[in-house]
């Protein structure tokens, strides 16, 4: 994503400065004296002609501070300005400083602006080398702003997607399976199984208590790093968190179905950001009730979007303000199978019960 301020360069030419025109005495009496635009009377000396008309040297007073002008000045409907009065008055001062402005001038959202001024102070600064964004800037999903070049320069985190800075993030760690994590994410992981354990029943019993009916006996998580997840898993991205292994067996009696088994192995990336975890377990489970209630036929895109809904689901029961920013992940996803199919389930069913789009899913197919 990419914006440009919308800002102008002026050059406050259109109004120059004019300087004094004298012309010399005449004899006193003459009858061809002009008279004084201020006072009426004829001027017997010094003469000051500026526009149209004349003034006793006086007599010719800015519009703006009412005091003699002897110098350059500037007009403007007829009437006459010493140049900073005419700025004053044609609100040209900073908006920041409130000083009068120069010749050039920045003009942004309506507002003028010593070029400085708006440099150092109203342009937004870069969230990474906090240098002023003075042309396109990336913006993140979290709402940080950045020179688009450091997109190519610095890591993304695996886990939160935020570009790995010392600014944005306190740095990061590089996993030996080739995964960047930022600071933020590295000291919020989860990577030990037995905590992996304790996690994966605390999100069963949030999605039996959802009403999404798994039976944890059946199902196992665990924690591998990516090279054994993508060795698992059946169609891996680089996106890719867990993946559901799931075997069916089924029982016949004289030729007729009579039974099915179900066995579900997660294999769950650790090391991420145990909120992340947590995510993505809610996701595997919901694959693994599919598996158990759905036809094989339903298309990847409901699939998908179900289980990315669960999570968002998940993560919105949560009274934890992180939570959000995996909420932002999930939302913001381009993928055409797992983001769009999130944003149809969710226009679909956000204003139903979770048991219509269970419903939904074990009717279709
Ligand atoms: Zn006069
Ligand atoms: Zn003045
Ligand atoms: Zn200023
Ligand atoms: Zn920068
Ligand atoms: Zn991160
Ligand atoms: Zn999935």
């Amino acid at each position: 994503m990419k914006y440009l301020y919308d800002y102008r360069q002026f050059r406050n030419t259109a109004h120059l400065f004019f300087i004094f025109l004298l012309l010399c005495p005449v004899p006193a009496n003459s009858q061809s004296r002009p008279v004084c635009s201020y006072c009426g009377k004829s001027i017997p000396g010094t003469i000051i002609s500026a526009g149209k008309s004349f003034f006793h040297p006086e007599h010719f007073l800015c519009a703006y501070c009412g005091k003699i002008i002897s110098g350059g000045y500037n007009e403007k409907d007829d009437k006459f300005y010493h140049p900073d009065c005419y700025k004053q008055n044609e609100g040209l001062t900073c908006a920041y400083c409130g000083k009068l402005l120069e010749d050039e001038y920045i003009v942004s959202t309506g507002k003028k602006y010593h070029p400085e001024c708006y440099e150092k102070n109203v342009l937004p600064k870069c969230s990474v080398c906090s240098l002023p964004l003075k042309d396109k800037f990336s913006v993140d999903i979290y709402g940080n702003k950045y020179h688009p070049a450091h997109s190519a320069e610095l890591s993304k985190c695996d886990c939160c997607k935020r570009l790995i800075c010392q600014n944005l993030t306190r740095g990061g760690k590089r996993y030996s399976d080739g995964r960047n994590i930022c600071m933020l994410c590295f000291l919020e992981s989860v990577s030990e199984q037995y905590q992996i354990n304790e996690m994966f029943k605390k999100v069963i019993s949030k999605l039996n208590s959802f009403g999404i009916n798994i039976n944890g006996k059946n199902i196992k998580a665990i924690g591998v790093d990516r090279i054994e997840l993508k060795k698992r898993s059946s169609s891996f991205s680089d996106n890719t968190q867990g993946f559901c292994d799931s075997e069916t067996k089924s029982n016949f009696l004289n030729d007729k179905l009579v039974s099915k088994l179900y066995n579900h192995t997660i294999y769950i990336l650790n090391g991420t950001h145990y909120l992340s975890m947590e995510a993505t377990l809610a996701h595997e489970l919901m694959h693994a009730w599919m598996t158990e209630n759905c036809s094989e036929k339903l298309p990847d895109k409901i699939k998908e979007g179900s289980c990315n809904y669960i999570s968002y689901l998940y993560l919105n029961s949560l009274s934890n303000s992180k939570k959000n920013d995996f909420i932002k992940l999930i939302e913001n996803d381009p993928d055409p199978v797992y983001g769009k199919g999130f944003k149809e389930i969710k226009f679909g069913f956000e204003n139903k019960s979770l048991t219509q789009l269970l419903a939904y899913l074990k009717a279709k197919n």
